[in-house]
């Protein structure tokens, strides 16, 4: 037996489709997990199995988000860097994350996507990149089933410590033997290649800095014989291409192509300091960036030059990146930050509300190589949601809600539907008792910042 959804009287449908057509009074019809048919409601099956009125309301593809690390949510303001560049920023975290556990990277990871769902995001990565202790990929692989959000999980690692000239700390590096043998496990125990899928895997070395080229170019090797997607930090800030200088003696994007991480499966986060030629190969060779602007602007390292990008054909997304550098995890959010931080380094035309969104559905799509979502659409998977358009944030923005949902102050979502099903409802997540998700996140969060002396015992 299968079970039709039906969401209609939208006072805006916006499909992301072909023509990028916005339906006036606009419905989607669901059976399963899978969009039939999207039209003007007096065109659609007027019943289903579940109807969800949206009168006045703007109804849209689940954003995308393309890059976060949600054990940080567990460090959100630590005072020691509040104030940092990334490389002085990671030194004073990297002592704090050493005391990560396995509970807290579960609850973190709900905490985190909660956050990211009830501001409109339907699909997300997570880069765990750090396993002290007794932490494990599949604690975030379970929280994303209980909380019922379309994840692609990466398998993250550091193997380079500063005795070896590295960023991090040794003891909280791996060995690259145990690396790729954990990551082979997790492809083989939970990546669903097929279309709709609800889990995949990523293989995931942190960054440049942090890895060996090795590791690097095995990775690279290891992903492709899965036919798993690759995700890293590049060209981040000045720093960053400082230390590919004189490490590699190549660009950061020089030092990609050389480690057989360029190509329509590979996706980099940030790109602040990617250069002409680099973005000319990315372009050529369908490599991803992850744009991640609030990241960018807490950390000033730049503001990366999306619009080139775009005009050279790489494909670009939107990463809200882990809460200790930014500390706001909200995807309509990061959309509206993205907006306006082009216009201040290229003027006021060079990214509108509409391409804003564009970025954070289709294009975030495309960057997890996935032509499944992002868009509104006979046999895209159902990942739909719905912005009341009531409140006082939109007072007076309602001649052109789609534009108003970027430019004024960032909403939550009043329906979602992930993969056919209603996860919130109302306003209300319902998979997931929030308040009880929050107290014990803040617990967790005390206790991790009291094992390192950041915060005093009362
Ligand atoms: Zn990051």
């Amino acid at each position: 037996m299968t079970k039709t959804l039906l969401i209609h009287n939208a006072r805006v449908l916006v499909t992301m489709d072909d023509t990028r057509r916005e339906i006036a009074e606009g419905a989607v019809f669901v059976r399963d997990n899978v969009i039939e048919q999207v039209g003007p409601s007096a065109e659609l099956p007027q019943t289903a199995d579940t109807v969800i009125d949206a009168a006045g309301q703007v109804v849209m593809p689940g954003l995308v988000n393309t890059h976060h690390h949600m054990y940080q949510s567990l460090t959100r303001v630590i005072p020691a860097a509040q104030d940092g560049e990334l490389f002085n920023w990671l030194t004073n975290l990297y002592p704090i994350w050493a005391n990560l556990d396995s509970e807290m990277v579960r609850v973190s990871t709900l905490t985190a996507m909660s956050e990211l769902i009830l501001s409109g995001c339907t699909t997300s990565s997570d880069h765990l990149y750090i396993y002290p202790n007794d932490c494990r990929l599949d604690d975030s692989i379970e929280a994303a089933r209980q909380i019922g959000m379309r994840f692609h999980a990466a398998r993250g690692s550091m193997s380079v410590g500063q005795s070896k000239g590295g960023l991090p700390p040794d003891r909280v590096v791996e060995e690259e033997g145990a690396i790729l043998k954990d990551t082979q496990r997790l492809i083989e125990t939970y990546h669903d290649a097929g279309r709709h899928a609800m889990q995949r895997i990523v293989v995931a070395p942190c960054s440049p800095f942090s890895v060996s080229r090795e590791l690097m170019k095995e990775s690279a090797a290891l992903a492709r014989s899965f036919g798993v997607s690759l995700h890293t930090h590049l060209a981040e800030n000045a720093n960053d291409i400082a230390y590919s200088r004189e490490k590699f003696n190549m660009t950061p994007a020089e030092y990609a192509e050389d480690c057989g991480w360029v190509g329509h499966d590979v996706w980099h986060a940030h790109c602040v300091q990617l250069d002409d030629a680099g973005i000319d190969l990315f372009g050529r060779t369908g490599t991803g960036v992850a744009h991640c602007p609030c990241s960018n602007m807490r950390l000033a390292s730049g503001i990366a030059p999306v619009g080139r990008m775009r005009a050279a054909g790489v494909p670009v997304g939107l990463g809200v990146d882990g809460c200790a550098s930014n500390d706001a995890g909200h995807m309509l959010g990061e959309a509206r930050q993205a907006m306006l931080l082009a216009r201040v380094g290229f003027g006021p035309d060079a990214m509108t509300a509409r391409e804003a969104l564009e970025i954070a559905t289709l294009g975030g799509a495309r960057v997890l190589n996935r032509d499944d979502i992002g868009a509104l659409k006979p046999g895209m998977s159902a990942d739909i949601v719905a912005f009341r358009m009531d409140g006082i944030g939109f007072a007076g923005a309602l001649h052109d809600p789609v534009a108003a949902l970027v430019f004024c102050t960032p909403a939550n979502v009043w329906t979602s539907i992930i993969n056919g099903k209603v996860v919130v409802k109302d306003g209300q997540l319902q998979t997931v008792d929030l308040p009880l998700v929050i107290e014990r996140h803040n617990a967790l969060a005390g206790k991790l910042a009291l094992a390192t002396g950041t915060r005093k015992a009362a």
